[in-house]
């Protein structure tokens, strides 16, 4: 079981005790300190240890305890890295230490931040883990840029891609055929160093080079850019744009939603671009 107990700043209630030894997995969110959760900053509060990566945005250690030691385990650029084992390792020595030993990744722990794998060796060690999730980027950053990645006229399902396998490449393991016949919008993580090859073989496997692409440059921060274009230009438009990660890659129609929905640009006075960009009132009146 649990202790838990009230906690001074967050909403009445009891929240879990953070047990020396133990290693929390949390996830910090896309990026605006705001999408951490209650238990995120619950774990914050008690932590002795931080070990943080490359896309947490610091101002979040700053919930921190006034005494906590924070430790950075940032890499880049999407390379099978050699630190990854040594990270799971000083979480295993932190927490042996007897340290409350906080893991703060980016956005959602076990989605494409290997997460899974540092939670699998703390477990293969004896450590006690508690995870909590955190927004992902592929749905947290679409939104911010007003993409909806389901919309019931649009798509019953969504795919997350990542833009390269363990070894640095296109992924291997994807089936270009049944991905472009059976989902709708694709959403990809790391996939500006590779977006030539993967919209290319989503054209040869039957997509449309005019379908529509958003491309969601530091989604939810300050400086977040949001450049739209298509599958056949995409790739074009990056290196033309100067475009460097981390990027949130949305692919189809749901995309064009943003002309209705783009909230930031209309909280900053802006009128909506459209407010049926799909046509669907249209088609609405017509089965109706
Ligand atoms: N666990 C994270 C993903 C880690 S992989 C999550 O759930 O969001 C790192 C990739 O995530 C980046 O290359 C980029 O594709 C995406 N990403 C993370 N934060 C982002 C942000 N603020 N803006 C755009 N993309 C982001």
């Amino acid at each position: 079981m649990t202790e838990t107990r009230p906690l001074s700043g967050l909403p009445q209630g009891d929240w879990p005790v953070f047990p020396p030894g133990l290693v929390w997995l949390l996830g910090a969110g896309p990026g605006d300190p705001g999408l951490l959760t209650l238990h995120g900053l619950n774990a914050l509060r008690q932590a002795d240890v931080i070990v943080y990566d490359a896309l947490v945005d610091t101002r979040i250690l700053d919930w921190r305890r006034p005494d906590a030691t924070i430790e950075y385990a940032g890499k880049r650029g999407g390379k099978p890295s050699p630190l990854q084992r040594s990270i799971s390792l000083r979480l295993v020595e932190l927490a042996r230490a007897g340290h409350r030993v906080l893991r703060l990744k980016g956005g959602d722990p076990f989605v494409f931040g290997r997460g899974g794998e540092e939670a699998q060796t703390l477990v293969s060690a004896g450590i006690p883990i508690r995870v909590t999730p955190g927004i992902t980027a592929g749905i947290g950053g679409l939104a911010y840029a007003g993409i909806p990645a389901t919309h019931r006229d649009i798509n019953q399902a969504v795919t997350f891609l990542t833009g390269h396998d363990a070894s640095g490449d296109t992924p291997a393991g994807i089936d270009w055929e049944a991905l472009a016949r059976s989902s709708p919008v694709i959403v990809m993580y790391m996939a500006i160093k590779h977006l030539d090859q993967i919209t290319q073989r989503l054209i040869a496997a039957g997509r449309e080079p005019a379908e529509p692409v958003a491309i969601v440059t530091n989604a939810t921060l300050p400086d977040m850019r949001v450049l739209e274009t298509t599958l056949g230009t995409a790739a074009a438009d990056i290196a033309a744009h100067g475009i460097e990660p981390p990027a949130i890659i949305c692919i189809g129609r749901v995309t064009l939603f943003r002309q209705t929905l783009d909230w930031i640009a209309q909280l900053a006075g802006e009128p909506p671009r459209s407010l049926d960009p799909l046509g669907l009132a249209a088609s609405r009146a017509d089965t109706a």
